[in-house]
């Protein structure tokens, strides 16, 4: 990293919805989210005798991240490929110029996800992390000054919604492991912090004031939505005689797609960023600096 560019990065308080909790983009009262901690409490039960059940699973605009895709991909017994195809459109996060994809919703006016039935979510158990959060959404946050970022959360009241009117209350905290969150954001990690760093870059132009490449971005896409595209480069290219991976790693890599998602953020983290989550191996970095001591005339 560059000195200016890291000062530039380091000066700046900033702040990314990664996940957004509204579902009806053009309200006659906007939503007013209320910032919250992880132990702040709100209240809110969302049942099935509520007048307004299954409204929120109507023309919601739902980004998938990797272990969506994941979860739903097994549910469904589909391979990624399939499941992109009929599930889903590609669009921007604009906040970051990366390509993600959205769940498709019913072209019939309504605009219901496909996964919705009279009785409820027929995915439930695998539903996406944007639905087991809602009504929260999460953002991630740097402080002037600081390297590293920390996730909060904000509560959205939409006007369809009566969850808000119930009195169950619980922390923040709680509601998470309730709905099942936590490991969705482990697996998810990779994922957000590239968003986030990105986002905060997009000011001076992208990582060290240059835009990213076309390749990086559709390799971002790549990992992000289809293991076995990636699984397929890992194995079938010199991914694995670049990195220093060992081999039991390697063994792990072959049939375990949350590992593999895991290893393929590392690597765009180090591609993007330059940062130290993988290594190359010995004899290539070797070779790589006789070529720039060549390039730079000094052998
Ligand atoms: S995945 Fe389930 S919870 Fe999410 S919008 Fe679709 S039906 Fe609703
Ligand atoms: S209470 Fe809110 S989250 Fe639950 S069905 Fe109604 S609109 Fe959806």
């Amino acid at each position: 990293m560059t000195e200016g560019y890291e000062r530039n990065y380091l000066d700046r308080e900033i702040e990314v919805d990664i996940l957004e909790a509204t579902r009806v983009k053009q309200q006659k009262n906007p939503v007013m989210p209320v910032r919250l901690t992880a132990e702040d409490s709100f209240c809110f039960s969302c049942r099935r005798e509520n007048s307004c059940w299954n409204r929120c699973c109507h023309g919601a605009d739902i980004t998938l991240t990797p272990y969506d895709i994941l979860r739903l991909c097994k549910r469904l017994d589909m391979r990624p490929a399939e499941f992109l195809l009929e599930h889903t459109f590609p669009a921007l996060w604009d906040k970051a110029d990366l390509p993600v994809a959205k769940l498709k919703m019913a072209d019939d006016g309504k605009g219901a996800c496909p996964f919705m039935r009279d009785e409820g979510c027929s995915v439930y158990e695998d539903r996406p992390a944007t639905c087991r959060y809602y009504p929260l959404g999460l953002a991630s946050v740097k402080m002037k000054g600081a390297e590293t970022k920390e996730d909060f959360f904000f509560l959205v009241k939409e006007e369809h919604c009566q969850g808000h009117v119930q009195t169950k209350e619980l922390s923040v905290k709680a509601f998470r492991e309730e709905q099942g969150v936590p490991h969705y954001d482990e697996v998810n990690r990779g994922w957000i912090d590239i968003l986030m760093k990105l986002a905060s870059w997009k000011v001076v132009g992208g990582p060290f004031g240059q835009d990213l490449t076309p390749q990086t971005k559709k390799m971002f896409f790549m990992v992000s939505t289809d293991v076995d595209s990636f699984r397929r480069f890992v194995f079938g290219t010199k991914f694995l005689e670049t990195y220093e991976i060992d081999a039991e790693t390697v063994e792990v890599l072959k049939t375990d797609d949350e590992a593999l998602i895991v290893l393929g953020f590392d690597w765009m983290k180090n591609v993007i960023f330059n940062d130290p989550t993988i290594n190359l191996k010995k004899e290539i970095l070797q070779g790589a600096i006789v070529k720039a001591r060549q390039d730079m005339g000094a052998c």
